[in-house]
């Protein structure tokens, strides 16, 4: 009898089975995007190596992650909102850039010194955005102190980074490793690559930070608390573990948790819908943030749709303060900020960090 090859025996498996789902969950999908517009821009703060500086955010509009397409992360809904085709053309993103910058001018006293650029996939992806607007793009923001650029690991070297170096700008690459656990990294987010990519991408950037002159480079782990399949103390531990091996990791100067949202046309959606999973708890965020304050590194924690029953969030009364709590701790990296907020509901999640199991849950709402 002939044995099945590797590739059959793994099909409707393991991650074959999670990029299935996903792939039928995205094609109930029908919106449009305009390719000369970015899919959003906003004016921040940030906490870098340098201190609290003032940003500006963009979110280009590139086709969207390869990944994706082939169903991709099991929380992540964002290709729903990249453009149809699959890639942009170089105007198109110039174009984009020229309305973020219209946007900048119009809202700001003066230009920001750092500048995040986000694609929902990876802009150091060449099939993403080429080697022309990749350059274009540098000298674009050469005025500027720092610019940070998202991409998974596969496509961090140390030449790419030196485009902008170059110019003059420090540079951070932004990768979302989600968790520095491999298991949970496969099982729980499908994304498919390892912390040794991470360490990998990491030690590209530090090469790239010696050869640069008078400006640095670096790397920001985006981490991901509570992954679906995971009960809150796992959540949490693994998030304690996983600021930890990023902090040691060289060349990764900054860690910023993301706590799971909601979002549409997502398997995190589908299993929050039938009630099998709960976002995490504030406290939760701030739990991590308090027990991570020893580490050799900026960890910060900016959660989105706080307070709403598809974002993280407490009991309702407390969410606000809990936030600002957040906030100000990404700012300072002092922990007795989180002294000063207290709320009846820390005993409900006290009670769900104790009992809930990853094969009973939500235990609460
Ligand atoms: S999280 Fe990143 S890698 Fe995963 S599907 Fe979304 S854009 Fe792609
Ligand atoms: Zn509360």
């Amino acid at each position: 009898m002939s044995q099945p090859s590797p590739e059959v025996y793994e099909q409707g498996k393991g991650m074959d089975a999670h990029n299935q789902v996903m792939r039928g969950i995205r094609a109930e999908k029908d919106k449009h995007y305009d390719p000369h517009e970015p899919t959003r821009v906003w004016l921040d703060e940030d906490n870098t190596p340098d201190g609290v500086v003032r940003s500006l955010t963009i979110i280009l509009n590139t086709g969207g992650c390869r990944w994706a397409r082939a169903g991709g992360c099991t929380m992540c809904g964002y290709v729903a909102e990249s453009v149809e085709g699959g890639s942009v053309a170089h105007d198109a993103l110039m174009d984009q850039i020229d309305v973020c910058l219209e946007h900048e001018a119009e809202n700001a006293a003066e230009p920001a010194d750092l500048i995040k650029i986000y694609t929902s996939g990876s802009f150091l992806d060449e099939r993403e955005v080429g080697a022309e607007t990749r350059q274009a793009i540098a000298d674009t923001f050469a005025d500027r102190d720092r610019i940070v650029v998202e991409s998974l690991p596969d496509f961090v070297d140390r030449e790419t980074i030196a485009d902008f170096t170059d110019v003059g700008l420090s540079t951070d690459v932004a990768i979302g490793l989600e968790t520095a656990t491999d298991r949970v990294r496969h099982d729980c987010v499908n994304k498919y690559f390892d912390f040794a990519d991470f360490e990998a991408a990491c030690a590209e950037s530090r090469a790239a930070d010696r050869a640069a002159d008078g400006v640095d480079a670096g790397v920001k782990a985006y981490l991901l608390l509570k992954p679906p399949f995971l009960s809150e103390s796992e959540a949490i531990d693994d998030m304690v573990s996983s600021v930890r091996r990023c902090a040691a990791v060289d060349g990764c100067h900054t860690v910023s948790i993301n706590p799971t949202n909601v979002q549409r046309y997502t398997m995190v959606d589908e299993l929050f819908f039938q009630g099998g999973y709960r976002p995490p708890w504030l406290w939760s965020v701030a739990a991590v943030l308090e027990a991570t304050t020893d580490v050799d590194a900026i960890v910060v924690s900016d959660p989105v749709g706080h307070g709403s029953d598809r974002g993280p969030h407490n009991c309702g009364e407390c969410d606000d303060r809990v936030q600002k709590a957040i906030k100000d701790f990404d700012r300072r990296q002092d922990p007795s900020v989180f002294e000063q907020v207290r709320c009846e509901c820390e005993t409900t999640w006290d009670y769900v960090v104790d009992a809930e199991t990853s094969y009973g849950m939500p235990l609460s709402r």
